[in-house]
């Protein structure tokens, strides 16, 4: 099956105001190019070592969102056009990114990453962690930066109930913060659950954009 064919029945399913990030990381450019010339625009990618040079040679209206364990010495290397890092999960690196892209007058979104997976090694912020952060006003200094979203990862298995609870869990904590800290602000707006396996639970669940790689591009070499 060809990108083209995989986009283009995975497009049929997604409502009108869910996002597609077609996740090409460990994807040879050649890759990312079919899904260009069919239309796509957001990339995900995980590694910055990886989507810099994806960066410099692919099209300069690509969305690049940043979807991996981000390390604060590295937000430079990405803070002059990355559009979004969906994966910001300590105050710190929002710090950082916002410092980085200060530099370069930018304004870059970020989602929180919530930790939702009962795995441990999963990176994110606890509820509670986020929700003390926004009541002390920590993000609101950092101008250089927009929260549109959160973001998180349901643990890996087979289980669709317990996947569906986790995303359920996290839609009804970004509805309780927008209603708090976010109801005058028109751009908190993403909700970034679901992956090739979960996607459409979680669009069930409220999910405004999904992160789909092994679906859209086939088989990787890692992970
Ligand atoms: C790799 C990855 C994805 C895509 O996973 P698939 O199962 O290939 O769709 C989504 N989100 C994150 C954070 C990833 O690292």
């Amino acid at each position: 099956m060809s990108v083209v064919e995989n986009l283009r029945k995975i497009r049929e399913t997604l409502p009108g105001n869910v996002r597609l990030t077609a996740v090409s990381k460990f994807q040879p450019e050649s890759v990312l190019w079919e899904a260009y010339n069919a239309g796509q625009r957001i990339f995900g990618e995980n590694h910055v070592q990886e989507l810099v040079p994806k960066y410099e040679h692919l099209p300069k209206d690509i969305e690049w969102h940043f979807i991996g364990h981000l390390q604060a010495n590295k937000v430079k290397y990405i803070a002059p056009f990355v559009h979004t890092v969906q994966s910001v999960d300590s105050l710190r690196l929002s710090e950082e990114i916002n410092r980085q892209a200060g530099k370069h007058n930018r304004k870059v979104n970020v989602f929180l990453q919530i930790h939702i997976a009962q795995e441990t090694h999963k990176f994110g912020f606890l509820f509670e962690e986020v929700e003390k952060l926004l009541a002390e006003r920590a993000f609101d200094a950092l101008k250089n930066i927009r929260i549109t979203g959160l973001m998180g990862l349901a643990t890996f298995t087979g289980d669709a109930l317990q996947i569906r609870r986790e995303f359920s869990s996290l839609h009804a904590f970004f509805l309780k913060i927008k209603n708090i800290y976010f109801a005058s602000d028109t751009f908190f707006n993403e909700l970034s659950i679901g992956m090739s396996d979960d996607y459409l639970i979680a669009i069930e669940e409220g999910s405004t954009t999904v992160r789909i790689g092994g679906k859209l591009f086939g088989e990787r070499i890692k992970n």
